[in-house]
């Protein structure tokens, strides 16, 4: 969830500096936007290496020449970047082995990504540069490859009856969700090691117009229900929606619910528009009850639900994330009797769901 303008990724990408060596970010993170039609020119495997070559030959002033005007405003001044450059050495030595680079498009952006292995770290570290369709580097970024983290639950049965958490006939896409990193950014964190990110899409994009407005977002205000039934054990709102690209660390899960299923699983649901939570501590509910509207509060760059399953009530204290097997929705146009979601899917629940007796009348929303 950063740089509304591409999460993932691109998340860090657009963080820059900040996002170095950040092995413990944690929070619902960023998500990145769907790539738009256009394309860059800039041949950014050329590019990407002549800057990976100033990076690492420490001509920082070189480097920043090659900068967009964000990214400097982000640095500051060119000495930060001088600075960053020895924060890299320092912390993981030289690059010792290049493994493979690429070139991925992200929304306008062009992005060289390099995998390598160098001198004081174990796993590889991944150093992407992105250029905008001038050629000028828009993002960059020297991490540690993600790797899911370790689970013992990776055959664990979901107890409790999950239901999508979304009111029928609504079409969400997942963003990220599945059990690879590759599918899903959040297996790096043992909490939301099979988290999900959802979000609606039309031809590929996720908003209307520019996409500066949070009410841009097909998603944005669309009901959020209570996945199974429960005891609300959390509660909170008051926090204000970001404008689209920013995002709120501080406050990772924004406006949000916590349920206790009460057979030690709990769900997180997260980043709801600031005064639309529609339940208090200690409320029951049934699966499909009202909890909110999909916003774009806490550590989010758009308008995106997020949701997880763990083992314990608190956020980020040591629970453990549990698989969330969802039960009558449809993937794809398919029915679905249950099933664990994966990136790229479209889900929703029937309108006339499994709650429909056999040639009775649908029950409707
Ligand atoms: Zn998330």
């Amino acid at each position: 969830m950063s740089g509304a303008r591409r999460p993932g990724l691109a998340a860090g990408v657009a963080a820059g500096l900040a996002a170095v060596l950040s092995l413990a970010a944690a929070g619902p993170a960023p998500r990145a936007r769907p790539a738009r039609h256009l394309r860059a020119e800039v041949d950014a495997l050329a590019e990407g290496r002549a800057c990976t070559e100033l990076l690492y030959a420490g001509d920082t002033a070189a480097l920043w020449e090659r900068l967009g005007d964000a990214l400097r405003e982000l640095f500051g001044e060119p000495e930060k970047l001088a600075a960053f450059r020895l924060v890299v050495g320092d912390q993981l030595g030289e690059e010792e082995e290049l493994l493979d680079e690429e070139v991925v498009d992200e929304g306008a952006l062009r992005v060289y990504v390099r995998r390598a292995r160098f001198a004081k770290l174990e796993r590889p570290v991944r150093v992407t540069f992105a250029f905008s369709p001038t050629g000028r580097v828009e993002g960059f970024r020297v991490a540690p490859e993600a790797v899911a983290a370790p689970s013992e639950h990776l055959d664990y049965e979901t107890r409790t009856p999950l239901r999508l958490p979304f009111a029928a006939g609504d079409a969400w896409t997942v963003f990220w969700g599945g059990r690879e990193i590759e599918q899903n950014y959040h297996a790096a964190y043992l909490d939301q090691r099979f988290a999900y990110d959802f979000l609606m899409a039309r031809d590929g994009t996720t908003h209307a117009g520019e996409g500066a407005r949070n009410e841009d977002y097909f998603c944005f205000d669309r009901p959020v229900v209570a996945p199974g039934a429960g005891v609300v054990v959390a509660a909170g709102d008051g926090v204000p929606d970001n404008v689209p690209g920013e995002m709120n660390p501080r406050q990772p899960l924004g406006n949000h619910v916590v349920i206790d299923h009460g057979n030690g699983e709990f769900s997180f649901l997260a980043h709801f528009r600031r005064g639309t939570v529609a339940v208090e501590e200690g409320q029951r509910v049934e699966a499909g009850a009202p909890l909110g509207r999909c916003g774009n509060s806490g550590n989010s760059s758009e308008p995106h639900l997020h949701y997880h399953l763990q083992d314990a009530p608190e956020f980020q204290q040591g629970g453990r994330g549990l698989p969330s097997f969802f039960l009558d929705y449809r993937a794809d146009g398919q029915p679905v009797a249950r099933g664990e979601p994966v990136r790229g899917q479209v889900v929703e629940v029937p309108e006339s769901g499994a709650e429909t007796p056999p040639g009775g009348a649908s029950e409707g929303r």
